[in-house]
């Protein structure tokens, strides 16, 4: 089996295992104040944390993947029994399953997890044991983080140019439990293992395609909902899934009616779903921690402006003189 050894100073080693203690430690403090001060923890989670995950992953995708709490239990899941590689009709259905929950979970915010501690409490300790079943069963994190994870389409499409080059922050000693499609081992190269890199529209065709060309509208329809009750759960799938067809159709009219160049429209579309997303989480930020209305404007234009920055910085490497990103670490 092929290996691919990443060489740590021993400080880098010690700031990512010291990071993913601290990462696992804020879990677990999270998971107890959903259940005892519902409220601000809710607040703090959707509204203080969760905002900054799609600018990281703008440039880089690798720190979070090296602290991800649910990583962290997926190689715990390792420890347990002898671990295989899952085969291709299960990375399939893995991986289909991850795209489903995306669309099934975040609709679910709207009348569900934004406002009941206790419901998003038992479901994050749900998908952790599932994240460290799937660990018991399949190799490194081929399992549950490069297939079901359900945050793992939108790190792939973000993160398919990172401004920064990152090492890895876990798997010293990578043994390749997922030879195509792991941004660890091949950071923005991850994202055209999995689309393919097939000229024209061809990436269409794939699931993943699909997930990528609905993101804009479905960020639309989820932003343009109001939270409510859970017998609203028929108005927020069919809004979230009216508006993710919508934009499916309009990115299949501009690729292949319009015949854009292929590489450019993945690009378009990460950078439109950031701005979209940017835009309207700005001032629901503020809304929702009660803080100064011009503070939601500085989140919503310093998102737009890390998008505008990656567009730049992307377009410029892919089409204009070639630049390495910059290498930290
Ligand atoms: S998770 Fe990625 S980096 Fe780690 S062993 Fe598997 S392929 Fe290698």
């Amino acid at each position: 089996m092929a290996t691919h050894v990443v060489v740590r100073s021993e400080r880098e080693a010690r700031f990512w295992a010291s990071s993913r203690v601290f990462a696992m430690l804020a879990t677990v403090a999270l998971l107890g104040a959903l259940v005892v001060w519902p409220g601000n923890a809710l607040a703090v989670l959707w509204y203080g944390a969760i905002p900054l995950l799609p600018a990281t992953f703008f440039l880089s995708p690798i720190p979070w993947r090296s602290v991800c709490p649910l990583a962290t239990l997926n190689e715990w899941g390792n420890l347990i029994g002898r671990q295989r590689a899952p085969t291709a009709r299960e990375v399939a259905w893995l991986t289909g399953l991850g795209l489903v929950l995306f669309h099934l979970m975040v609709p679910a915010r709207r009348f569900l997890f934004n406002e009941h501690g206790l419901v998003l409490a038992v479901t994050v300790a749900a998908v952790g044991l599932l994240a460290v079943g799937l660990g018991v069963v399949y190799s490194v994190r081929s399992g549950f983080c490069n297939d079901l994870c359900p945050v793992l389409p939108v790190e792939l499409l973000y993160g398919q140019a990172p401004v920064v080059r990152l090492r890895r922050g876990r798997c010293e000693t990578c043994t390749t439990c997922t030879p195509r499609g792991c941004i660890d081992l091949s950071q923005g190269r991850a994202f055209t293992q999995v689309t393919g890199t097939g000229r024209e529209w061809q990436w269409l065709t794939k699931p993943f395609g699909l997930f990528i060309a609905a993101l804009p509208g479905f960020i639309i329809g989820y932003s343009t909902l109001p939270n409510g009750p859970i017998d609203q759960a028929f108005v927020v799938y069919g809004t979230t899934l009216g508006w993710s067809l919508a934009s499916l159709v309009v990115v299949a009219g501009i690729t292949i009616v319009g015949r854009v160049e292929a590489r450019l429209v993945p690009i378009g579309i990460a950078a439109t779903a950031g701005v979209l997303y940017y835009w309207f989480t700005g001032p629901v930020v503020a809304r929702e921690l009660a803080v100064a209305p011009v503070i939601g404007e500085v989140v919503r234009w310093i998102g737009m402006a890390v998008v505008a920055s990656w567009l730049f910085v992307t377009l410029r490497a892919r089409f204009g003189a070639r630049s390495n990103p910059a290498e930290i670490g």
